[in-house]
């Protein structure tokens, strides 16, 4: 593929096993699950496009580091404030402070909000929940306990060990999850106020493989919450990779619909749809499209 990619779109299913990677907070001692409600008022579980995003971010920022790509201050920390953390930015015009902002990647690609001047720019890669199937996901609560050593003689001692021997229940989740993406590589370096790129094309190429990258690193170990003892187990996955190579947005279905790769197939065309059935494959098909370069504004 040498075509310029001015969208792709990420939609598949993916099952996972034994995780909690995402939980609505935690009461007392009990941890509650992420729910949702859908549109015919099922309730079923889900991972937050948050954590998605946040683990997409935290995947691009060890690929950057890596990769020694200069990053911001608050970015080569990995901190949310991103560029509003830049003072140099204060008394800039807008257009030069978005200018500026620009120059790292990882404020330009997950997008970033400053106060002064008040500037936003919106993320290039976006997620949606990652929504359990209904009737394809189960959920338990496994009460656990923290054991002290000599717990058990204290304890026919008759002495007060609350404080050590603490009880407390997690849930773990097992299911088949609908996931969406979109990554946008037409809007890579763009200055959103003028229209214009702030950065040279060889950048926007670096950074359009190092996202690509990312999506590879996410999909190959999902670091979430509660991961230290409830490592994923993936187990499988499926889906479509849809690249748009004009300027078009990518049509996205949900995967939560029986119907969504022909629906998807019907509407982009089948020669813009790449299909996986496996981690192995979709880390190929993210490959391909790694050929390519991202779409500029106003070439043609
Ligand atoms: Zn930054």
């Amino acid at each position: 593929m040498n075509n310029p990619v001015y969208e792709i779109g990420f939609a598949g299913r993916i099952r996972i096993n034994a995780h909690s990677l995402n939980n609505e907070g935690t009461v007392g001692n009990v941890t509650e699950p992420r729910t949702i409600a859908l549109a015919n008022g099922e309730k079923t579980d889900g991972i937050s496009g948050e954590m998605l995003k946040h683990i997409h971010t935290e995947s691009l920022w060890q690929l950057a580091k890596g990769q020694k790509f200069l990053l911001c201050s608050a970015c080569d920390k990995l901190s949310p404030m991103k560029a509003d953390a830049n003072k140099q930015l204060k008394g800039m015009t807008v257009e030069n402070a978005i200018n500026t902002a620009l120059g790292c990647p990882i404020c330009d690609t997950h997008g970033f909000l400053v106060q002064d001047p008040t500037i936003n720019r919106k993320s290039t890669v976006e997620f949606g929940w990652a929504i359990g199937l209904p009737n394809q996901f189960h959920r338990d609560i496994h009460v656990h306990t923290r054991v002290a050593s000599g717990e058990k003689k204290r304890s026919k001692d008759g002495e007060n060990n609350v404080s050590e021997q603490m009880i407390y229940n997690r849930p773990t989740r097992s299911g088949t999850y609908a996931f969406i993406s979109v990554f946008q590589p037409w809007r890579i370096g763009l200055n959103e106020i003028n229209y214009t790129y702030a950065i040279d094309n060889k950048s926007r190429k670096e950074r359009y493989d190092l996202v690509l990258d990312a999506y590879k690193a996410m999909m190959s170990r999902l670091e979430g919450a509660m991961t230290t003892t409830r490592l994923p187990h993936f187990e499988a996955t499926e889906g479509l990779i849809i690249v748009a190579t004009t300027a078009m947005p990518v049509p996205l279905m949900s995967p939560l619909s029986e119907e969504y790769i022909e629906q998807t197939e019907a509407i982009a065309g089948t020669q813009s749809i790449q299909k996986f059935n496996s981690f192995a494959a979709l880390m190929q098909e993210i490959d391909k499209i790694k050929t390519a370069i991202p779409y500029e504004l106003g070439v043609t």
